[in-house]
């Protein structure tokens, strides 16, 4: 009987794993192709300036609506994409996208705004990262002072020098850095004080239940002194209530982003909040 059972639920098992494994098969495939056939789309998720409560900035967030599959989360396909190297093409072509995106914006009359693109470790060893960023914004007429680049903690603590170097050169050309999903990773604190950032973006997993988790409040009250006292700039990522809202006014936070000011979007609905 129990043998039996353990026979089962080891095929079970098996099953299980050939789905996930076959799953990861059909989206490799077809991600190769989502480019060419359009299957691809950048939204963009409104920053908000605290102070003048005015948009600032919009993160540029990919989208993949497969004809067959239906929409697959980046949560799952970024990883994958990592994985096989075809990140460094999607990357170039979010920028790209981003970069066109803004200069149309601009050429409409309204007021500038800050696009955040986001770069992937592999993007830093198998591209030439800072001549394609370069070529892209000189082809898009945008300047790079618009431009801001959020990186992980896992890409900061790869091989320190290597990253460093690129980060700086990037800077040379005028663009910010930011930190992205901070307080996940491992980096030290020595280690963030030699990178060359500008931001730091606060994980919205520590905003989450901030009323009642006393830890997670005191985490965001900690990490918004942190980055004042390393003047850096911080954005609470993940604000979806007042309360949350309240307490990061509150520690002088200076950006938000989240659903209370609006969930990622296509360029039509995100227009409707710029302003001239
Ligand atoms: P991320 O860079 O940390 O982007 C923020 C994520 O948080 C987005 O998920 C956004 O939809 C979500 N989010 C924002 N506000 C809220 C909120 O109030 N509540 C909740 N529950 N979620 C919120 P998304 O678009 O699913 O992207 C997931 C991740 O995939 C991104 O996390 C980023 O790491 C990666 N990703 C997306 N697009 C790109 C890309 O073009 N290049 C690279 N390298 N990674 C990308
Ligand atoms: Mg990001
Ligand atoms: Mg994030
Ligand atoms: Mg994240």
């Amino acid at each position: 009987q129990a043998k039996e059972q353990g026979r089962n639920k080891y095929r079970f098992y098996n099953s299980e794993m050939d789905r996930t494994y076959l799953r990861k098969m059909v989206l490799e495939k077809e991600l190769r192709k989502a480019i060419n056939h359009e299957e691809l789309m950048v939204y963009y998720q409104p920053q908000i300036d605290l102070v003048s409560r005015k948009l600032v900035g919009v993160e540029a967030l990919l989208r993949w609506n497969h004809p067959e599959l239906g929409d697959v989360s980046p949560v799952e396909f970024i990883p994958l994409a990592e994985e096989t190297g075809l990140i460094v093409g999607l990357g170039e072509w979010v920028l790209r996208e981003a970069c066109k995106q803004l200069k149309q914006w601009q050429l409409c009359g309204f007021s500038p705004i800050r696009v955040a693109v986001n770069i992937s470790l592999r993007q830093f060893y198998e591209s030439n990262l800072v001549e394609s960023i370069a070529r892209i914004v000189n082809e898009t007429g945008i300047p790079f002072q618009h431009l801001d680049l959020e990186i992980t903690e896992s890409v900061a603590m790869h091989d320190t020098s290597h990253v460093i170097d690129k980060l700086d050169q990037l800077k040379r050309l005028g663009l910010s850095i930011s930190m992205d999903d901070f307080g996940t990773g491992y980096s030290s604190l020595s280690y963030l004080k030699k990178l060359p950032i500008d931001k730091l973006k606060i994980d919205r997993s520590f905003l989450v239940d901030v009323t009642n988790d006393k830890d997670n409040a005191a985490i965001v009250t900690t990490i918004i002194a942190m980055a004042k006292n390393l003047d850096l700039r911080v954005v609470a990522e993940g604000v979806e209530n007042d309360q949350q809202l309240q307490l990061i006014i509150e520690e002088g936070c200076h950006e938000a982003q989240g659903y209370l000011f609006g969930r990622p979007m296509p360029e039509q609905e995100i227009r409707k909040q710029l302003t001239k």
